[in-house]
């Protein structure tokens, strides 16, 4: 059966074709076939999803229905707090623990009538680019099962890829929407920061953290996104901005009088795929017949920025790791001696490699005598990439590049050199240490049919421009991207 979209589920919902508790069983039902095989979720929230789906159904027939999608399903990331339902970041640290409170975002689902289907796997607290930091075990491509899905939000993309969810929340922090959204053949918004609210999500860089939509669609994504964006009280760096009318935005999209930015420095010559580079500038072609502007533009310090990134979110990552201590959350180690020991066994322990490593790096960018060699200059080069972002919007509405050097890569192929995973976010992380919005869109296939995303940025607040463009080469490259992965057909 041909995977929907969850504007499609809402209308079967209103034609009376299909009631929430079906849609909830049939999504459900591809959970049970091929989560041994992909992995996409931490916590399968079964008999809550059923219950819930059941008192849509009585609303809908009482007409008391909350929204249009009242009783249509969705998949939340694991690092995205849900009252009495385990959220674990994939960590052993936090296998345990039960939130007493719900993220605003999971407040504005079920204030809208959607069923959480269940937490999807990540690499832990969101440090990552394929999922395979999960403490739970890596989540798989459905394009290519021995190919990693990207990450962090590895597992929401998945879920939507694969159809055990029509559209999901993740979260970005340098890329990890929009990385896995580009090698899982989907659609991933990072919001404008300040555009979600971040109360509920568990910190891993407070300032560049933000919650986004991952959908098989840009007209979803739009609706996701307007679902749970706009100020809460909760969350003091949520923007005091009415939210626009974002599917509008998406029905107008066109390429007509769109200035388009091409950056040089997201088409280097050296160390980007040149399968990817072509089904990018293919996608630029088609913009330009359709009558958008193609403007050179330049990001100068884009070579600096994933540097800069490793300063900055591992040293925040530090600060806000700091809590896990064995005292108040999760898991403690029982063999201590006393305290202190306590504290350093239990984060021995509950930690996997790579967040020991960052906790390790943003604590020694922040000691006395480095701080300003690394953690102050890497706020400075911060302030330069944001003034780069600034300049090029003067001249285009909206730049184009790529989303990921590369298609997805093999499980493992990564995984002992920390440097070659950090460069995976190489286009995507300026874009959040400059507080901006960007989305990734499939473009088209790999020779070895991988899916290849496109990545669109917009200046802050301005995701209409963002999403309108996006409809723009959705509908261009509908011909090239119209597949499905073979696992769902059961051929693989
Ligand atoms: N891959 C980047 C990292 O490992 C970005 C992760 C993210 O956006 N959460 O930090």
């Amino acid at each position: 059966m041909a995977i929907r979209t969850a504007h499609e589920l809402a209308r079967l919902l209103a034609e009376k074709q299909a009631s929430s508790r079906e849609l909830v069983e049939e999504h459900l039902g591809r959970i049970r076939r091929l989560e041994p095989r992909l992995h996409a979720f931490v916590s399968v929230l079964e008999e809550s999803a059923l219950a819930q789906a059941d008192a849509s159904d009585a609303r809908r027939r009482a007409g008391r229905k909350l929204s249009a999608f009242d009783g249509v399903p969705v998949a939340v990331k694991d690092n995205i707090c849900t009252r009495g339902v385990r959220t674990t970041c994939s960590s052993r640290i936090l296998e345990n623990f039960i939130p007493p409170y719900n993220a605003t975002v999971v407040d504005r689902l079920a204030a809208a009538g959607l069923v959480t289907l269940g937490k999807t796997n990540m690499d832990e607290f969101a440090m990552g680019s394929s999922t395979e930091n999960s403490a739970f075990g890596e989540s798989r491509n459905p394009w290519d099962p021995e190919c990693v899905p990207g990450g962090s939000s590895g597992g929401s993309a998945v879920a939507v890829a694969a159809g055990e969810a029509p559209w999901a929340l993740g979260s970005d922090t340098g890329g990890s929407i929009r990385q896995p959204a580009a090698l899982c053949g989907i659609v991933g918004v990072k919001p404008t920061y300040g555009m979600v609210s971040r109360y509920g999500l568990v910190a891993f860089a407070s300032s560049l953290d933000q919650i986004g939509p991952m959908t098989r669609d840009v007209r979803d994504a739009a609706s996701l996104l307007q679902l749970v964006a706009g100020q809460d009280r909760m969350d003091s760096t949520s923007a005091p901005r009415a939210v626009p009318d974002l599917e509008a935005a998406v029905e107008k999209g066109s390429f007509k009088g769109v200035r388009i930015g091409k950056p040089r420095e997201y088409f280097p010559e050296e160390g980007l795929d040149p399968e990817v580079r072509d089904a990018v500038l293919r996608a630029l072609e088609l913009a330009r017949a359709g009558g958008a502007e193609i403007v050179d533009v330049s990001l100068p310090h884009s070579p600096y920025a994933v540097a800069c990134y490793y300063l900055v979110a591992t040293a925040e990552a530090s600060s806000n790791l700091a809590r896990y201590d064995g005292v108040q959350y999760g898991y403690r180690n029982q063999d201590a001696r006393n305290v202190v020991d306590m504290f350093s066994r239990t984060r021995a322990d509950g930690f996997g490699r790579e967040v020991r490593r960052r906790i390790m790096m943003g604590t020694y960018a922040l000691s006395a005598g480095y701080f300003d060699a690394y953690y102050l200059k890497a706020l400075k080069v911060r302030t330069l990439i944001k003034r780069d972002f600034e300049a090029a919007f003067d001249q285009c509405d909206v730049i184009l590049g790529p989303t990921s050097p590369t298609p997805a890569f093999r499980m493992g192929s990564k995984t002992s050199d920390p440097l070659q995973m950090y460069l995976c976010d190489i286009f995507t992380i300026s874009l959040n240490l400059a507080g901006a919005c960007g989305v990734s869109l499939p473009c088209g296939f790999s020779s070895s049919g991988l899916p290849i995303g496109l990545q669109l940025q917009a200046k802050p607040f301005a995701e209409e421009a963002l999403l309108g463009a996006a409809a723009a080469f959705e509908r261009a490259l509908a011909a090239d991207t119209a597949r499905e992965p073979a696992i769902l057909s059961g051929s693989a």
